[in-house]
């Protein structure tokens, strides 16, 4: 464990919140702010610029001409791998002050923010440079008086637009490939946590990535974001939020350049416990981790718990056991594992929900309130609720906190029933000892991703995404290249043969 003083050197802090753009720090082109808020304390720790429309015009531009120039997308694969392996070392070197950054800026437990989200932001940019080196272009299967090139050209300018709950991890997954073929990059991180996005930025220069190659752009999302999904001069938008904001940005590509657009959204993920599961406690343990990880503000979160009916009330009663690990603490406590939501909205949207759940009848096994309000920050306990049937809203919509509905199921095909009866198609989740059931029901939930008798194992080498309006693209994997990048055929004739 750390044995840092987290608040000394919070108190310390100094927080840069200018835009990035051409290699340095620039004010904005109006010189407007907003007050970035810790919600640890509900203290204003900040100023972050206020970025619109011109500032994006200005990144674009810089990251158009980087491209044109070819100082980046020109380089051989093996050059631009050694700048973003030296990138990711950076991140490294750079550990505490980035934790230090995102837990101050979102709320999350500084273990987590120095012990994941740190490491799997370099761990993508790592991967992505070791792979790039590695892919091979095709040769099509012609006649002999032709040769066909089938080959892959990076896209040009990539507007990258990502949420608070991950920053780090959003914006690298994001990076990693679309640098790493050879594309400039304009990020525009959330306004609710944008520090480390500007950080990784000046880590970049320092690593050998040339000027204009990846700027930052600061802003509210209706300004600085729509300004750039609206941009005539980017060639893609690489996007996760919401599934609301989502569908804006098939607007805009319609409304502007039909430029592509990657999308990767809410979601509202069935955990499915069968009774042949011999070691319920696992699977509560499991669920429990999964779902209150991150303040239960992850996409992924197994908020819909379907268990059969038959052993329902032990495993609601090893769920309700699970609660007391997980109540909120000081983010700057190392021996935290709960945090804060990020910010006084977020708050009120989840008390809404935890309000709708027992109106509409659902009964609340722990939590259900408010946590360390004399704090001035944003505490809600581990919420569980029992009785929740699918039609309530607290199982169809996404809540986006640290609240999980249990439901019952009677027999197998209600259960695939129920898991497919939602707008998301995030994940899923089959906990059965029997082989046969556990492949049948993968097969037939409709998600990007099926955990069985685990949730959370992953690495890079596997897409993430999802199916129905949880979004069209997927990133990690080596088919997040397919998105930032373009196919040419190039077919040459050759006389004589
Ligand atoms: P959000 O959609 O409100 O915002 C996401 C980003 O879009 C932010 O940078 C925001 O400023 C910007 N934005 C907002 N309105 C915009 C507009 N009108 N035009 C252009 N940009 C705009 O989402 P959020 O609250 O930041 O994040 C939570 C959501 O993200 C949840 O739904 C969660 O499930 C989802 N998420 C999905 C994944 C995934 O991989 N599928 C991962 C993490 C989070």
């Amino acid at each position: 464990m750390s044995t840092i003083d987290w608040h000394q050197r919070a108190q310390a802090l100094q927080i840069d919140g200018r835009p990035f753009i051409k290699g340095r720090r620039v004010d904005s082109v109006r010189g407007e702010h907003f007050d970035c808020v810790s919600p640890i304390d509900g203290r204003v720790i900040g100023q972050v610029a206020r970025c619109g429309a011109e500032d994006i015009d200005a990144a674009v531009q810089a990251a158009r001409q980087a491209f044109e120039d070819g100082l980046w997308s020109a380089k051989p694969p093996a050059v631009r791998k050694k700048i973003l392996l030296k990138f990711a070392d950076r991140i490294l070197a750079a550990r505490d002050e980035l934790a230090l950054l995102e837990t101050m800026d979102m709320g999350k437990p500084i273990q987590y923010a120095l012990g994941v989200d740190v490491p799997a932001a370099a761990r993508c940019i790592q991967w992505y440079a070791e792979a790039v080196d590695k892919i091979y272009d095709e040769i099509a299967p012609t006649g002999p008086n032709a040769l066909a090139l089938i080959q892959r050209e990076p896209m040009g300018v990539i507007g990258a637009i990502v949420p608070w709950n991950y920053p780090m991890i959003m914006a690298s997954w994001k990076l990693g490939p679309a640098l790493a073929v050879g594309n400039s990059v304009v990020l525009k991180p959330s306004e609710k946590s944008p520090l480390t996005a500007l950080r990784l930025a000046e880590l970049a220069l320092e690593a050998g990535l040339p000027e204009g190659v990846f700027n930052v752009v600061p802003g509210y999302g209706h300004e600085a974001g729509e300004a750039l999904a609206l941009h005539m001069d980017v060639d893609a938008i690489g996007f996760t939020g919401s599934t609301r904001v989502g569908r804006k940005m098939l607007e805009y590509a319609g409304r502007s350049n039909l430029k592509r657009v990657f999308n990767e959204l809410g979601g509202k993920s069935a955990f499915l416990v069968f009774p042949d599961f011999k070691d319920l406690a696992r699977a509560a343990r499991t669920v429990a981790g999964s779902m209150f990880f991150n303040q239960g503000e992850s996409c992924n979160a197994p908020s819909r718990v379907m268990v059969h009916a038959s052993i329902a009330d032990e495993f609601e009663a090893l769920l309700a056991q699970q609660a007391p690990r997980y109540q909120p603490g000081d983010p700057l406590d190392p021996a935290t594992v709960m945090g804060a939501l990020v910010d006084d909205g977020q708050l009120r949207t989840v008390m809404g929900y935890i309000e709708s759940g027992l109106s509409e009848g659902a009964r609340a096994l722990c939590g259900a309130t408010q946590a360390r309000s004399e704090t001035g920050g944003f505490y809600v306990a581990p919420t569980i609720f029992s009785g929740v049937s699918n039609g309530m809203k607290i199982a169809r919509e996404e809540i986006f906190g640290p609240v999980m509905s249990v439901l019952r199921f009677n027999d197998e095909a209600e259960a695939v029933r129920m898991a497919n009866d939602s707008s998301y198609g995030l994940q899923a989740s089959v906990w059965s000892q029997d082989i046969d059931r556990a492949h049948r029901v993968a097969r037939a939930l409709r998600a990007g991703t099926v955990h069985v008798n685990q949730y959370d194992e992953d690495d890079m080498t596997v897409p993430f995404g999802g199916y129905k309006q949880s979004g069209n693209g997927r990133d990690k994997s080596l088919h997040a290249f397919d998105k930032y990048t373009e196919l040419k055929t190039t077919w040459l004739r050759i006389n004589g043969a």
